[in-house]
């Protein structure tokens, strides 16, 4: 149906267990004039139909989309995202008191490179590879048939996300409706989402359950949450009845959605600042009974991957030394190359360091619409722990 694409023998195998890549060393065969985003249906050495999927010039060279052979087009699609809506509504994280969350999560739905965040009928689409982009009017067409009257807009956000080469000539739009800002709830609590100006999607969607976990911690506490963005932990502490609630985040932008989502949800006692966590915390005294630390990602690559746990470690040793004894710290990391263990050891050795006894509380991870399947362990990417500090 696509161009054809020959595996080298033993090739096979990875596919067969359902990981969606194929590396550029593993093809025999293929057309010489394929181009970036284009369609495949890839074959073994004995012609066995592994998968369709589309190509790219890289060490990455084929992401498999289906593994049954059939058209991919707007049912395709329809298919794919319907049974992606349906397993989040089984879940019940779309509901009466929740009306955003991501909806389509690469891999771990099936389809690499697509994001779809769901912010109250507004759907944000965002293409992480050329394959995608060059599929986004079809998968315009299957979020309208999958929504129906509910769909109020589409807006397409990959100029930042496309390989560089490839998203000079591209600009952000809707596909479909317009709007401005939004106000969504999660857990019935509101936020003001301006997903066109604001950073990734517009929200960060994968905190909402470790959110809800801080208010069990804060409830007449002095709360100091860094990174804040547009104020998630913030909003849920204060709302829990926190004695104070103190925001930090580097980006001026990020304290006026902060400081707006803290006026939707009328809070008091709470103040934030546009600064550098690291030199917000250098000279604090131990004033705070919890500590978030939700930082960006220290580590996008593997190459990297070292620089970030001595900045994991700097930060988190700098926050267990200011936590009053007997209190909290929620510790989050989201780069993907920092696995889990690596992680909780980072931890432990900045706890040592600080001189402070800990126990672990909670490990933590992403939420089930950033769903992870053991086919494909990469796209396990957030982590925490919450610890008590003696
Ligand atoms: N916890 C947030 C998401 C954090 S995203 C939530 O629940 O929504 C990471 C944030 O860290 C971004 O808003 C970014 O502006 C901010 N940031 C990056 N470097 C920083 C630094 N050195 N100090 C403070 N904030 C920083």
């Amino acid at each position: 149906m696509y161009a054809a694409v020959y595996l080298h023998k033993g090739k096979e195998t990875s596919l067969q267990r359902r990981h969606p890549w194929v590396f550029s060393g593993a093809i025999h065969k293929k057309d010489a004039d394929l181009k970036d985003g284009d369609l495949v249906d890839v074959f073994s050495a004995a012609k066995t139909f592994l998968g369709t999927g589309y190509y790219a010039n890289g060490s990455i060279a084929i992401r498999i989309i289906s593994f049954v052979q059939t058209p991919i087009d707007v049912a395709f699609w329809t298919r794919k995202l319907q049974a992606a809506y349906d397993y989040r509504l089984q879940l019940g994280i779309l509901n009466a008191s929740t009306n955003v969350c991501r909806l389509f999560f690469g891999e771990g739905d099936g389809a690499s490179g697509l994001i779809l965040d769901y912010y109250d009928g507004h759907v944000v689409f965002q293409a992480h590879s050329v394959g995608i982009y060059k599929q986004r009017n079809e998968i315009a067409e299957a979020i309208k048939a999958v929504f129906g009257s509910v769909l109020k807009s589409i807006y397409d956000k990959s100029a930042e996300t496309l390989p560089k080469q490839f998203s000079e000539g591209v600009s952000n739009g809707f596909l479909m409706g317009s709007a401005t800002a939004v106000v969504v709830k999660e857990n019935e609590v509101l936020f003001e989402i301006d997903f066109i100006h604001g950073q990734k999607t517009g929200f960060f969607v994968d905190q909402r359950d470790n959110r809800l976990l801080l208010q069990r911690y804060s409830k007449g506490k002095a709360v100091l949450n860094t990174f804040c963005y547009s104020g998630g932990f913030s909003i849920y502490a204060a709302l829990a009845g926190a004695a104070r609630v103190d925001s930090i985040d580097i980006s001026e932008k990020a304290i006026v959605l902060t400081n707006r989502n803290a006026e939707l949800n009328k809070i008091a006692n709470h103040e934030a600042f546009a600064m550098d966590t690291f030199d917000f915390l250098k000279d604090k005294k131990q004033v705070y009974d919890v500590i978030v630390l939700d930082p960006p990602a220290f580590a996008k690559s593997r190459d990297s991957k070292h620089q970030a746990v001595i900045g994991y470690k700097r930060l988190n040793e700098m926050a267990i030394r200011l936590i009053k004894p007997g209190g909290i710290l929620f510790t989050f990391s989201c780069s993907g190359v920092v696995d889990k263990f690596l992680f909780y050891n980072t931890i432990t050795s900045a706890a040592i360091e600080a001189r402070r006894q800990v126990k672990v509380l909670h490990y933590l991870h992403q939420p089930p619409d950033h769903p992870v399947t053991p086919y494909f362990p990469e796209g396990e990417y957030l982590k925490g722990m919450v610890l008590f500090v003696e």
